[in-house]
């Protein structure tokens, strides 16, 4: 197994507060992990997935370390996706097809490449109908899957969801949750979803982790 995250001893405090929120965290994470970390409300969740995109951290470890890719590449955070909690304004444009346009062009793809590409996006994700509706025209689940395809484009090693079932209806969620266990498994990316609770996602995941306080409360495989 390769390891492509690991927190040891690893404390951490946001800026604007004298509180410790992670305590003495240990936790690996492994290439093709599809894991999901569980937990109250306040009790660490956000703050831990957030510990992979440090510009978004808002804080600085004070204990222990984190590693990444097994050390190489210094902490190479470029290959980490992260879609928030929060769905509002996570779009850079207008539109999704205006959004995949921007992405695919800041990597490089050739402009006759473009159309095609977002095609072939737009009806993996079973999105063409939404392709041209502005923000504040699409649902909470609907953005929540445009921000999806969005990050995928980069094609990231680890792709984290904070709580991106909690805007959709238990149908639609169950076929979110089925869409990122297809891309864990056809594309191998490794996933670490945050959910408040584990009743429907524990069906899609390898691993369970708990978080209670800022501390790891139980790591356990699960037999899917
Ligand atoms: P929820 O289920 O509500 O999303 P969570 O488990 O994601 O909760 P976090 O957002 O990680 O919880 O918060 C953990 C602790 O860190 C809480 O005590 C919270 O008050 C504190 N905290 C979170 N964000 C900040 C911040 N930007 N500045 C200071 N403290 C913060
Ligand atoms: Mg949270």
């Amino acid at each position: 197994m390769v390891e492509i995250v690991r927190f040891e001893n690893y404390s951490f405090k946001y800026s604007n507060s004298s509180k410790v929120s992670l305590k003495n965290v240990n936790l690996t994470i492994n290439k093709g992990d599809f894991a999901l970390i569980i937990g109250k409300t306040g009790s660490g969740k956000s703050t831990l997935l957030r510990q992979l995109k440090p510009e978004l951290a808002l804080g600085k470890s004070v204990d222990g370390k984190l590693t990444l890719f097994g050390g190489e590449n210094d902490n190479d955070f470029s290959h980490v996706a992260y879609i928030s909690q929060f769905v509002d304004n996570q779009m850079v444009t207008e539109t999704a097809r205006d959004e995949f346009h921007f992405v695919l062009e800041n990597m490089g793809v050739d402009a006759d490449q473009i159309h095609s590409k977002i095609a072939e996006i737009a009806s993996y994700f079973d999105i063409v109908d939404l392709m041209d509706l502005k923000e504040d025209q699409l649902s909470g689940g609907q953005k929540q899957i445009i921000n999806l395809a969005s990050a995928l484009i980069l094609n990231p090693d680890i792709l984290l969801l904070d709580e991106p079932t909690s805007q959709l209806d238990p149908i639609t969620s169950e076929k979110f949750l089925r869409m990122v266990e297809k891309i864990n498994s056809d594309l191998n990316i490794t996933i670490i979803l945050v959910e408040h609770s584990i009743e429907q996602a524990v069906f899609f995941v390898n691993r369970v982790v708990l978080v209670d306080n800022g501390s790891i409360g139980m790591d356990e495989k699960t037999d899917s």
